[in-house]
């Protein structure tokens, strides 16, 4: 069974997308955090709504990866956060880690 997506990384700003906040179809802009795929949002009236991948996979969706995002974006937009364990934490000034990119230059042997 493949898996259920309710994540995607919605491309015009590089943040975690419910699949609510989705505008249906292809037009919702995601692609998977497992494998950087087209995302189709699904939303129909029979069954809840998901995204699938445009193009046919086994990937699984990229949960953890989604949910590590989806967190991280949480915690900058709010001021407390409430966890089961430890009630409620208030902090402020949380600042977004800035996304680092490798660059890996390849030099063939030969050139
Ligand atoms: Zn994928």
């Amino acid at each position: 069974m493949l898996a259920i997506i309710i994540l995607g990384l919605y491309t015009l700003t590089n943040d975690a997308l419910h699949i609510k906040d989705a505008e249906n179809g292809l037009g919702c802009n995601g692609i998977c955090f497992g494998c950087n795929g087209q995302l189709l949002a699904n939303q129909g009236k029979k069954r809840d709504w998901y995204f699938s991948h445009h193009i046919e996979s086994f990937c699984t969706g990229g949960l953890e990866t989604a949910l590590h995002k989806l967190a991280k974006q949480i915690i900058v937009e709010s001021k407390e956060m409430i966890l089961p364990k430890y009630g409620k934490i208030r902090y402020q000034n949380a600042i977004l880690e800035k996304t680092s990119y490798i660059y890996t230059r390849c030099f063939s042997k030969y050139s």
